[in-house]
C-alpha cells in the first residue's frame, strides 16, 4: 500500500447523505473555490490550521507558557493568538488539556485512511454503502485522492466522489477511474456570479461534467440553493435545461442554505460574508424544487434537503 500522504479534517463514519448507504466520508483539506456560504471554512485551505474554542478554555495558561514561537499571548482581554508567528509546531494543542486549543487538519497516509475506513465494512455490505471522498475539495490533493480511491477498489468497496469538478480533466479522469458514484456540486450557471461568490468561473466545471456524462458513471447534482444568490428562475430554468441534455444525471439535491458554519469563521480569524442572510423557508424550498421538476428531464430525480 503507497507511502503516500494527504491532509484531511476528518473522516465521519455512519454518515448516511454522502451517497447510498452507511457510509464513512474522509474530508480532504484545501479546495480552490472559496463559496460566500461555505459551512466548512476549515476546508479552505489545505495548510493545518489552529483553533480555539474560548467556552471550554479554563484558562490554566499551558498554551502560551508552552508556545515556542510567541504566537500566544495572555493580555487582560484574554489570550491572543498571531496567526502570522504560528509555527504549527502543535505544542499548544499537546498541552491543552481542556481540548480548547485544535489542529484542524492532520497528515495521514493512505494506508491509515483506509484502515479506518475498513472499520466499517459489515455495515457497507449490509446497506450497499461504502467510502465517501469529501471535503475540501479531494481532487485539490490529485495523487492522495486517486491512491486512496484505487485502494478502496481494491479492498472491494463502493467509493463516492463528492466534487466542484474544477480541476483539471486529465487529472479528474483519472481519478474517476476508480469512482462509482459522483456528488458533482453546481452552484450558478452564469460565469460571472459563480467567479463573484465562489471565487472561480465555472466554465471548467461545466465542461467537466459534459465530459463525465460521457463515461457511464451515475451523477448526483448537489446545489447548494442560497436565497437572492443563486435561487432566480432564470439560474434556475438555465441549470434545468443544461442537466436536461446530459444522460448520467440521475438526480439533483437542493441543499438549503444555512449558518451553521458561521461560528468556526470567527475561530479562523475570517470574515463571514453572508451575516444578514437568512436559509430558506419550507414553503420556498418547495417552491424552488417544484419549479425544477416542471422544468428537467423526466429521467432526473428533484430531491431537497
Ligand atoms: S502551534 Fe506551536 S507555534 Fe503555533 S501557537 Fe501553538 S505552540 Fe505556538
Ligand atoms: S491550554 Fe487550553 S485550557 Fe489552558 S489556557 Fe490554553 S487554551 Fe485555555
Amino acid at each position: 500500500m503507497s507511502e503516500l500522504t494527504g491532509t484531511i479534517f476528518d473522516i465521519k463514519r455512519f454518515a448516511v447523505h454522502d451517497g447510498p448507504g452507511i457510509r464513512t466520508t474522509v474530508f480532504f483539506k484545501g479546495c480552490p473555490l472559496r463559496c460566500l456560504w461555505c459551512h466548512n471554512p476549515e476546508s479552505m485551505k489545505i495548510q493545518k490550521q489552529i483553533v480555539f474554542f474560548e467556552n471550554k478554555c479554563i484558562g490554566c495558561g499551558e498554551c502560551f507558557k508552552r508556545c515556542p514561537s510567541g504566537a500566544l499571548e495572555a493580555t487582560p482581554e484574554g489570550r491572543v493568538y498571531y496567526r502570522a508567528k504560528c509555527k504549527l509546531c502543535g505544542t499548544c494543542v499537546e498541552y491543552c488539556y481542556a481540548e480548547a486549543t485544535v489542529m484542524e487538519g492532520k497528515t495521514v497516509t493512505v494506508q491509515e485512511v483506509i484502515d479506518e475506513v475498513k472499520k466499517d465494512m459489515p455495515f457497507y455490505e449490509n446497506s450497499g454503502g461504502g467510502v465517501t471522498l469529501s471535503g475540501g475539495e479531494p481532487t485539490f490533493q490529485p495523487d492522495f485522492c486517486l491512491a486512496v480511491l484505487k485502494a478502496s477498489k481494491e479492498e472491494g468497496m463502493h467509493t463516492t466522489l463528492d466534487t466542484s469538478g474544477c480541476v483539471k480533466w486529465d487529472t479528474l479522469e483519472k481519478i474517476l477511474e476508480y469512482v462509482d458514484l459522483v456528488l458533482y456540486d453546481m452552484k450558478h450557471m452564469n460565469p460571472d456570479k459563480h467567479k463573484e461568490f465562489t471565487g472561480v468561473p465555472n466554465e471548467l466545471i461545466l465542461s467537466n461534467l459534459k465530459k463525465m456524462d460521457q463515461l457511464s458513471i451515475p451523477i448526483e447534482i448537489r446545489m447548494p440553493t442560497i436565497p437572492e444568490l443563486n435561487d432566480s428562475q432564470e439560474n434556475l430554468q438555465a441549470l434545468a435545461e443544461f442537466l436536461s441534455e446530459l444522460k448520467n444525471v440521475k438526480r439533483i439535491k437542493l441543499l438549503p442554505y444555512h449558518r451553521l458554519g458561521e461560528g468556526k469563521y470567527e475561530r479562523l480569524d475570517m470574515d463571514y460574508r453572508l451575516k444578514d442572510l437568512q436559509p430558506p423557508s419550507k414553503e420556498r424550498m418547495k417552491e424552488i424544487t417544484d419549479f425544477m421538476r416542471d422544468r428537467i428531464s423526466e429521467r432526473i430525480e428533484v430531491i431537497s434537503g
